[in-house]
């Protein structure tokens, strides 16, 4: 039926800390989603083969809770089937549009952070997302009607199948691609694919090159790119682009600076994570920061104002910005950047990303991780980043 898709989870989950419950989000039902239509449904959970009661505190929360405690450095395997109902039209990192799907966050997913719990924070009704997901190995079947074919995160090995090794969640977008494809030497060899969707005026080419050079560029500032693959997907209906692990999604005629700020995101949210309700700036910021370095538009950046209800408040967590949707681009994305500026050298900047990289990666970032990253290049990190409104 078209705009359902459906799927059978299947997680071997092994705590670092011991917990009472295990939690998976659901971020179709966030507002955005569910106001265009979007549903996903859930269940029954099965926990080592025994169907186990569940709870949902709010839409985009399903909480496996039995009474029973899992133990930490012991594996429990965890299995889903979910329906998922397409949200037409929408732009969004979930939508059915043009004849082309994206999913993106459309799947049950464990909202672990590892030494520290359960994510929980609420979904958001901005173009943003609240979802934290530890770093896990994905095996990926994905059966699509024939005349469309899928790009995804991770390396395609047979029709239908991939693996997704080393990354923290999966994207996939579905059309009828016109595609491009090199190797990037990031300084690994990276396979990067990109496709354009059937119908819209856009050169594969061009993008591929993009892409190229820009990974190519930000590996030497920021470390390797940790994967083998990198795929992006132009499909219509979305205006800017969605990042994931190895996959992005963007709408057209983003060829420029937004095509340089989602591969910036594969070092800031897909290699080292954050929880994006928590601390959205740490992969807005940074990403944005890694985009006016490519983009060389580092004097623009620094010279745009920032809103009154914003200044110093580059830190706040996503359900602060919720109510202040209209600020949020310039008091998070440039005001987190703008933030870095103020630490001196740019070039002192990027080694300090790079050091934070070296020490998070694979891992979920706490402004705590990046404020100590950073006084290791500028003494008085803490104090120039303060005044931004970020603070441990
Ligand atoms: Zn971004």
């Amino acid at each position: 039926v078209a705009g359902r898709v459906t799927g059978d989870l299947a997680v071997v989950f092994t705590p670092d800390v011991a917990t009472d419950r295990l939690v998976f989000r659901l971020w179709p039902n966030g507002p955005r989603p569910a106001a265009l239509g979007g549903r996903l449904e859930a269940g029954p959970v099965t926990v080592d083969g025994q169907e186990e009661p569940t709870l949902s505190p709010d839409p985009t929360t399903l909480v496996v809770a039995s009474g029973r405690r899992f133990e930490a450095g012991r594996a429990v395997r965890v299995t889903i089937p979910w329906r998922l109902r397409l949200p037409g039209g929408a732009d969004d990192r979930v939508s059915i549009d043009g004849g082309a799907i994206r999913l993106g966050s459309f799947f049950p997913i464990l909202a672990w952070e590892p030494s520290v719990g359960w994510a929980t924070e609420p979904a958001t009704g901005n173009f943003a997302e609240a979802s934290t997901a530890t770093t896990a190995d994905f095996d990926v079947t994905l059966e699509v009607p024939s005349g469309f074919e899928a790009l995804a995160s991770g390396v395609q090995d047979r029709p239908g199948h991939w693996t997704a090794t080393a990354m923290r969640d999966v994207g996939v977008s579905i059309g009828r691609f016109t595609k491009a494809t090199a190797t990037a030497h990031a300084p690994e060899p990276v396979v990067v694919t990109v496709g354009v969707h059937a119908g819209l005026a856009e050169s594969a080419p061009a993008y591929l090159q993009k892409v190229v050079v820009t990974l190519e560029e930000l590996a030497a500032r920021y470390g390797p790119y940790p994967w083998p693959t990198f795929t992006l997907a132009l499909t219509p209906g979305l205006g800017g682009g969605i990042e994931y692990p190895g996959h992005v999604m963007q709408g057209p005629g983003t060829l420029g600076r937004t095509t340089s700020h989602e591969v910036g995101h594969q070092w800031f949210y897909a290699l080292v994570g954050n929880n994006q309700g928590r601390d959205p700036w740490l992969d807005e910021g940074l990403a944005t920061w890694t985009e006016a370095q490519a983009e060389r538009s580092l004097t623009a950046l620094v010279a745009t104002a920032v809103p009154l209800t914003g200044r110093g408040r580059a830190g706040a967590p996503m359900a602060f910005w919720e109510t202040n949707p209209g600020t949020y681009y310039r008091s998070v994305y440039v005001q987190g950047a703008q933030a870095l500026a103020a630490l001196g050298d740019p070039a002192l900047v990027d080694c300090a990303l790079r050091l934070y990289v070296a020490l998070e990666a694979y891992d979920i970032g706490r402004p705590a991780d990046l404020i100590r990253a950073a006084g290791a290049v500028v003494p008085d990190a803490a104090a120039r980043l303060g005044r931004f409104g970020i603070g441990p």
